[in-house]
């Protein structure tokens, strides 16, 4: 059996792994937290490791996939929650609100997410889980409209997650590899950079 010090000493290593491809000036992992924030002082996003008893790198790494997979020009506008993404239209009524899904968009972009977390993973020697993703389809507004492109009826579910898992690994092994992932990364990292320097200038 493995304790906590054991887990927590490896996930250390994955987490000093994921590290070594970010530039700490833009990325940089927290010790603890959730999600992400946006470090308005410094001017860089903080990646929280969501903490239950040990860091968990797949976390860490799944936020640092949604910076390589978001549009540069939506990264620029430095977003501060969700990375900014808008789950479908917006609704109010009588004083209550939410959002309405009108399409798959949200499980099509978490897909690529998702493959280029398992691209990272396996380059990084960390055991793959890629129906553990796919499951998490589920909980998106537009799985329903998931399985309806695949005709999938609802009650079989199941095919979807299998469907969902098959497409992140065509993706992470056609468009979504690493070496993608590294391009995608520096070049948004790049942009970022630059978008500081036109900040002071002006
Ligand atoms: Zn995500």
């Amino acid at each position: 059996m493995t304790s906590v010090a054991d887990r927590q000493a490896r996930a250390n290593r994955h987490i000093g792994d994921l590290e070594a491809l970010l530039d700490s000036d833009v990325l940089v992992i927290a010790p603890r937290g959730m999600e992400y924030k946006y470090d308005r002082s410094n001017d860089r996003f903080v990646i929280g490791p969501h903490i239950v008893d040990v860091r968990d790198p797949e976390a860490a790494l799944h936020e640092v996939c949604h910076f390589t997979q978001l549009e540069t020009d939506r990264l620029l506008l430095r977003p501060e929650v969700s990375w900014g993404l808008v789950p479908g239209t917006e609704w109010y009524i009588a004083g209550k609100s939410g959002f309405e899904m009108h399409s798959d968009a949200d499980v099509q972009r978490e897909a690529q997410v998702w493959a280029y977390q398992h691209a990272v993973a396996r380059e990084l020697g960390w055991k793959p889980k890629v129906m553990e993703s796919a499951r998490l389809g589920t909980y998106f507004g537009g799985w329903c409209y998931y399985l309806k492109r695949h005709g999938i009826d609802f009650r079989q579910e199941r095919l979807g997650f299998r469907k969902l898992a098959e497409q992140i690994e065509e993706l992470s092994t056609t468009t979504h590899t690493f070496e993608s992932f590294k391009r995608e990364l520096k070049s948004r990292t790049e942009a970022f950079k630059a978008s500081r320097q036109e900040n002071h200038g002006n």
